[in-house]
């Protein structure tokens, strides 16, 4: 696998209320590598859009992104402007000290007096203060809402509101910042584009609005594209389009897209990756035709035979019966359990980890006892990852489950150690 651009480690994100405290996101790990479009698929409810939220630094009170969580943004041109702009924040990763208060970590860096180049490193976006994040966020991240009429500010042009954003984060303005926002809106296939800057956002049709609200999001030039339901409220044909110019987009400014949806057939369409949530994990992630030819996880297995024109030869489209529960307890069982068909006894005891799907019996149990979150990276075998105790499937299922217990004890002496900021009596 090629570097990652931007990489997501044990990603948790909580609401905390009066009553409860809901664990929206919770221990997602995932990456995205250059030019690349993973899918995340899942219901309403499973965490999708707080995900995206959480890597923008968006996520409303009271909600908040754990402390423990890991956002990584690997652009060496940003994590070289961040580092010489913050040289107290830096920390090289062949030292051995503290991490402290440091939230550039270099990997490949050269120093020449005064003047640092950065060939690999990242930014930890948790870590970084919030002008940090805000350097990042439009410049580096951007975002396209689902809903584009409330992305749009009604009482303000597409002109004035696109011309504003180039003031903002360019220092674009008057003629200039009209050519270019023309530009923009030609780029994402919008005609007439200098008519078209005048209008307000009523008078665009709902494609036309979606591809406005993309050439907003591509204002800044970013690199990573966060698109949370992009194509949800739209009918099918305008949602091929905006599909294709998507694809186009990408292809002419080598964006990496992080792609949301509930919809599996967008996903086939689209994406190169496919990460599944549920409950706020990731239950299973694989390439795109990997998914599609052998689900491993139920949950997936139950969202491919929804799609309808599918179900070869049924009457009734099958359903998942019942609803994503409100993950607000620490996992102790798998949450799919009341709604899975493959449902055994230790289901609801165990809470099932990231594990391959497979492992060669030269592989067998030991070597991935060792094996932390691993959701990128290693064996051939890592690329199709699931979180359910019927795997890995060439294990005798006492061995299963005890690989999964193993990671679920680890994880959670970590936590202790984490809320304690110290040790843990293990
Ligand atoms: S762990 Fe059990 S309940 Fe969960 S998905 Fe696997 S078989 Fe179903």
């Amino acid at each position: 696998m090629t570097d990652p651009i931007l990489s997501i480690e044990n990603l948790q994100t909580t609401f905390h209320t009066d009553k409860e405290t809901i664990r929206a996101v919770d221990g997602v790990s995932f990456s995205v590598g250059p030019k690349e479009t993973l899918g995340i698929v899942g219901e309403s409810g499973s965490g999708k859009s707080v995900t995206a939220r959480s890597i923008l630094g968006l996520v409303d009170g009271p909600g908040r992104v754990h402390p423990d969580s890991s956002i990584r943004y690997h652009d060496p041109a940003f994590v070289q402007r961040i580092a010489r702009r913050h040289p107290d924040a830096v920390r090289y990763l062949e030292d051995d000290r503290d991490d402290g208060d440091a939230y550039v970590f270099l990997e490949d860096a050269s120093k020449t007096g005064q003047d640092l180049e950065v060939a690999s490193g990242w930014v930890d976006l948790v870590r970084a203060p919030e002008s940090v994040i805000e350097a990042a966020r439009g410049s580096e991240i951007a975002m396209v809402f689902q809903d584009a009429l409330s992305s749009l500010n009604p009482v303000f042009t597409v002109g004035n509101q696109l011309k504003e954003l180039l003031r903002i984060h360019r220092g674009v303005t008057g003629g200039e910042a009209t050519t270019v926002a023309a530009e923009l809106l030609e780029s994402v296939g919008i005609p007439d584009p200098r008519r078209r800057l005048k209008e307000f956002p009523h008078q665009f049709s709902g494609g036309m609005r979606q591809r406005a609200v993309i050439a907003m999001a591509l204002a800044c030039d970013p690199t990573v594209l966060l698109c949370d339901e992009p194509t949800t409220a739209l009918d099918v044909t305008i949602q091929a389009q905006i599909i294709e110019l998507l694809e186009r987009l990408q292809r002419e400014r080598d964006l990496s897209i992080v792609f949301i949806t509930h919809d599996m057939g967008v996903i086939a369409q689209i994406a190169d990756s496919v990460a599944v949530m549920y409950a706020g994990e990731i239950v299973e992630r694989a390439p795109v035709d990997v998914l599609f030819e052998s689900p491993a996880h139920p949950y997936t297995s139950g969202l491919l035979e929804s799609i309808p024109g599918l179900a070869h030869g049924r009457d009734r489209l099958p359903t998942i019966e019942g609803s994503v529960p409100t993950p607000n307890e620490p996992p102790v069982q798998c949450r799919y359990a009341p709604r899975c068909p493959k449902a055994f006894e230790q289901c609801r005891r165990v809470h099932p980890q990231s594990v391959p799907v497979d492992v060669s019996p030269e592989q067998g149990l030991d070597s991935h006892f060792g094996d932390a979150e691993g959701v990128s990276g290693g064996s051939d075998h890592d690329d199709h990852r699931v979180s359910c105790l019927l795997y890995p499937e060439s294990l005798p299922e006492a061995d299963r489950l005890e690989l999964h217990r193993a990671r679920s004890d680890d994880r959670a002496v970590s936590a202790i150690e984490t809320a304690t900021g110290g040790e843990s009596d293990e």
